[in-house]
This record gives C-alpha cells, sequence and structure tokens, in this order.
C-alpha cells in the first residue's frame, strides 16, 4: 500500500501545538514508510476564514523542519490542495449519493428547524433530524416528486441530508481505529448531517471523506475531537462504494493542570508560547521565545507516543525511524512547560555553535556593537552549555562586549575587602605579564602569585569576577580572561579599582 496522509488544518488562526503535533505524527508516519505527506487546507468555512492563518501555517511547518511533500505552494499530482479550489466536485459527488439514495434534499427553513428545536426542548428532549422524523418533514424522501421539482424550479433553497440510518437496517457499525481499537456505534443514534449548505458549500464531513478519496489518503491521522465523526465518514465511503482509510485519533494535549484541552488562550494564562510562531506582537511563538524547532518537536512527539526505552532526546530523522501508530497512547498528554524547556535546553546545547555564533551577531548588531575584539566564536563555546532557551543568551554573554558600568552592590559589599585593591593590582600585573592570553596560562600565572604570597585562591576569584563581569556569574573567570584578552582585562580591572 502506498502511504499518503494529510494534515489538514482550517485556517481559522495561528496554529497551535495541538495541531502541530497532529502535523508531526503525520510527518513522521510519512517518513517511516517512504510515503507521502500532504498539507490540504480545509478553508471552506467563510466565517471562519482568517486571512493570513494559511501563510502562516505553511510557515510554522517550514521552521519545524516538517514541510509537506504536497502543499497549495508544492503542488503534486493530488491537487489543488485549498478545498475553496475543489468546490464543483463537492456537489457533484453530493448529488452521486442523492442518485444512489444515501442522501435526499431538505427543502425546511431555518424557522421551521429553529421552532422545532425548541418544542423539542420544551418537552425536555432535543430535536435530531434523522431516521424517526425525516418521513414528516420537508424533504425529497416526504414530499411528491412533482412537489420536488416545483420547488427546485422555484430555486427554493435546499441543503442536502445524508441519510445516516433507516428503519430495519442493522445499526452496528463496527469499525477500527489504529490508536483506539475497536469501537462500535449505533448508527441509529446519528442525525442525519448535512453534506451540502444552502450556498452550495460543502459541510466538512462531505468534503473531507471525498477529499481524502480522491487524494488517496492511506491513514487518516488526526485529532481525537473527530472521532466522533469516524461512524459518519465510514458510512460516508460505504455510501460511494470506496474503500475506507484507516483511521488513527491522537490523544487531545491537556493543559498543564490536566483539566481540560489545552486551548489557544492558555499561553496567556499560564505564561507560555502555544504557538510556533509569532502571530500578533501579543502571541509571540516558541520561535521568539527562543526554542529551536529539534527542542520542540522533540518533545510535542514524545507527548502522546512512546517510542520504549530509556532514551529521550531524538533528532527529527531518529523520531522517523522509530515512530509507530502502534505506540501512540490513549490517554491526553498533559503540556507541561518545564519539560519543553527541558529538551529545548538539550537540543541547545548539542545544537551546531554556528547557529548560537549567529544569533549573537545578530544581537550585537541589533545593539550596535560593532568594534569588538571578542571572538563571538570564544563566547559561545563558553555559554552554549548554560543556555535553556536561546533568548537566555544576552543574559550570558553581554558582559562580554560590554564593560561593567555598574557593580552588584550586594556583591561588592560582600566580595570587596580593604586589602582587595592591593591584590587585584597585582593580578593586573600578573594578567598583563603574562606569556600569552589562554586561560590556562593565567589560570597557572595567577595561582602562582598566590601562593607565593600566601593568599587564598578564594579571596581572588570573586572580586576578579565582579571587575570584569559586574557581577558574581558567568562561566569560569579564567576563561572569561582569555576571551577578554589582555588588555581588556586590565582595563577592567583598574577600572573597578577606582570605582568601587
Ligand atoms: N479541518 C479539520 C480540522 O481543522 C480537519 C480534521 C481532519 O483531519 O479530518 O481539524
Amino acid at each position: 500500500m502506498s502511504i499518503r496522509v494529510r494534515f489538514a488544518p482550517s485556517p481559522t488562526g495561528p496554529l497551535h501545538v495541538g495541531g502541530v503535533r497532529t502535523a508531526l505524527y503525520n510527518y513522521l508516519f510519512a517518513k517511516k514508510h517512504g510515503g507521502v505527506f500532504i498539507l490540504r487546507v480545509e478553508d471552506t468555512d467563510q466565517n471562519r476564514f482568517v486571512e493570513g492563518a494559511e501563510n502562516y501555517i505553511t510557515k510554522a511547518l517550514d521552521w519545524l523542519g516538517i514541510s509537506p511533500d504536497e502543499s497549495p505552494t508544492m503542488p503534486g499530482t493530488g491537487g489543488p490542495y485549498r478545498q475553496s479550489e475543489r468546490k464543483e466536485g463537492y456537489l457533484k459527488h453530493a448529488e452521486l449519493l442523492v442518485k444512489n439514495g444515501c442522501a435526499y434534499l431538505a427543502f425546511d427553513t431555518a424557522d421551521e428547524l429553529k421552532d422545532l428545536r425548541e418544542e423539542a426542548e420544551q418537552q425536555g428532549g432535543r430535536f435530531v433530524y434523522n431516521w424517526e422524523n425525516r418521513g414528516v418533514l420537508k424533504n425529497s424522501l416526504s414530499l411528491e416528486a412533482e412537489e420536488v421539482a416545483t420547488l427546485i424550479k422555484n430555486k427554493t433553497p435546499y441543503v442536502i441530508r445524508f441519510k445516516s440510518y433507516s428503519r430495519g437496517d442493522d445499526g452496528s457499525l463496527s469499525m477500527t481505529d489504529k490508536i483506539r481499537g475497536d469501537v462500535v456505534v449505533d448508527t441509529s443514534l446519528l442525525d442525519d448531517k448535512i453534506l451540502v449548505k444552502q450556498d452550495g458549500m460543502p459541510s466538512y464531513h462531505l468534503a473531507n471523506v471525498v477529499d481524502d478519496h480522491l487524494m488517496e489518503i492511506s491513514h487518516v491521522i488526526r485529532g481525537e475531537e473527530w472521532l466522533p465523526s469516524m461512524a459518519l465518514h465510514v458510512l460516508l465511503y460505504k455510501a460511494f462504494g470506496w474503500k475506507t482509510p484507516i483511521f488513527a485519533h491522537v490523544p487531545l494535549i491537556l493543559k498543564p493542570n490536566g483539566k481540560g484541552k489545552l486551548s489557544k488562550r492558555d499561553g496567556d494564562k499560564f505564561g507560555f508560547p502555544v504557538f510556533p510562531l509569532e502571530w500578533d506582537k501579543e502571541t509571540p511563538g516558541f520561535k521568539e521565545a527562543g526554542y529551536l524547532p529539534e527542542g520542540l518537536i522533540n518533545y510535542l512527539a514524545l507527548l502522546g507516543w512512546n517510542p520504549g526505552g530509556e532514551e529521550e532526546l531524538f533528532s527529527l530523522k531518529e523520531l522517523a525511524s522509530l515512530f509507530s501508530l502502534e505506540d501512540i497512547t490513549k490517554a491526553g498528554g498533559r503540556f507541561d512547560p518545564e519539560r519543553c524547556k527541558w529538551f529545548n535546553q538539550q537540543h541547545l546545547h548539542k545544537a551546531d555553535s554556528t547557529l548560537v555564533e549567529a544569533a549573537l551577531d545578530q544581537l550585537l548588531q541589533q545593539k550596535g556593537i560593532d568594534n569588538t575584539s571578542v571572538s563571538t566564536a570564544d563566547v559561545v563555546r563558553l555559554v552554549q552549555d548554560r543556555l535553556t532557551l536561546l533568548t537566555d543568551l544576552w543574559d550570558e554573554a553581554y558582559f562580554f562586549f560590554v564593560a561593567p558600568v555598574k557593580y552588584d552592590e550586594k556583591a561588592a559589599r560582600r566580595q570587596w575587602k580593604e586589602e582587595t585593591p592591593q591584590i587585584l593590582s597585582a593580578i593586573m600585573n600578573c594578567i598583563e605579564n603574562a606569556p600569552d592570553a589562554k586561560a590556562e596560562t593565567l589560570s597557572a600565572g595567577i595561582k602562582l602569585w598566590a601562593s607565593e604570597n600566601n593568599i587564598k585562591l578564594g579571596v581572588i576569584m570573586a572580586p576578579l569576577r565582579i571587575a570584569l563581569v559586574g557581577a558574581l556569574k558567568g562561566p569560569s573567570v579564567f576563561a572569561v580572561c582569555g576571551v577578554l584578552g589582555k588588555s581588556e582585562c586590565v582595563r577592567r580591572i583598574a577600572a573597578a579599582i577606582d570605582k568601587i
């Protein structure tokens, strides 16, 4: 079987982590089996259409490194990839179902249906358009053929509904979901869903099934919120006489407190990003918050899927080679922002240093620092392992490029003793006279001076760090000295002696 999967978002806004993970599982499954990963934009609902959303989705998938093989911008053989460009086909298919008796035209007006709904509610029930009442409602099954012809001729608006169940049918529909296992649904409980709306636009259900068939989708991997639609979709495949794809409904991503589905608004509420990229100025994404796509991908992949074994850190390629639908968990996964950060940290430490250097170069440019003699590569070598997010970079690196103008008051008060200026003057000499500015050379020189003068190293290190960095932070002092170079060290120590 050739493997073809699709991610089918509706362009109603930015893609959130739930959607990202669905896309990721589709991508991993396709890569694992040498299949095709398709992006299909389900944009038939004009009321919910949001300008820019499709572009956002494409950019987000590109940033994550899980770009589709076929999409609106990368057409293949299965196109077009926007449902708005496939409109004619849907109506034709719905008409086929009308012809073969699986669907019918319904002329009931919105007001009539509203009255029926209210009436049912007053009696403590719920109005459902289905096999029990379709015979007495206004549709092509209940009306005479002539009457129907007249209504059509008079351009009376109608919808096309699917006949989900008919009296006397065996209503027990057995289906299999790759993740949930066997699912049995009593189809007599289903309503007659609308396939084509009054404006001639297809409903989600019709367009989705028709497209999955025409695009030869082998596996439908999607969010669990679509599990209740599975029975209708299977019935539609049967009605068309088509082969049903394999379904896999992926469990939800839950809020950090485990109470309900993670929503788009939870980012604000819990203070972490939920979108891959910035959507607008008020909604930064994981990228802007300093995450690497590799970290986010690794975290999301394991949130609901378990490859077994102890190892947790995987590249996208490794994930693809291990992925299987069978190992997706049934239970929802709680989004844990701290764990997500941890994955990012691990990937950031492993990342190619040139990536961090480029980020640092960009920061220096933004800050207008262009006359530095300090090498960004040297700085990155020292700080990369201290980062959790890429946005930590400036905080870990600024002092290599900006000499302290003030000193951490509390630290200076504690560490700066009467004899400190004298000791630091001597250290300044050690540095100045060292044969070179390598960290090991400076370290050896300073240690030698300390032992010769019977001064504990501890008395030197903290004030030296304050003089160089302005605070008690940063990597090893000798390493900092080495990167700053002799003359900058001397300048900073002299300034500190002068100012503190
Ligand atoms: N357009 C649907 C959504 O936004 C697609 C569901 C499916 O994958 O079938 O989630």
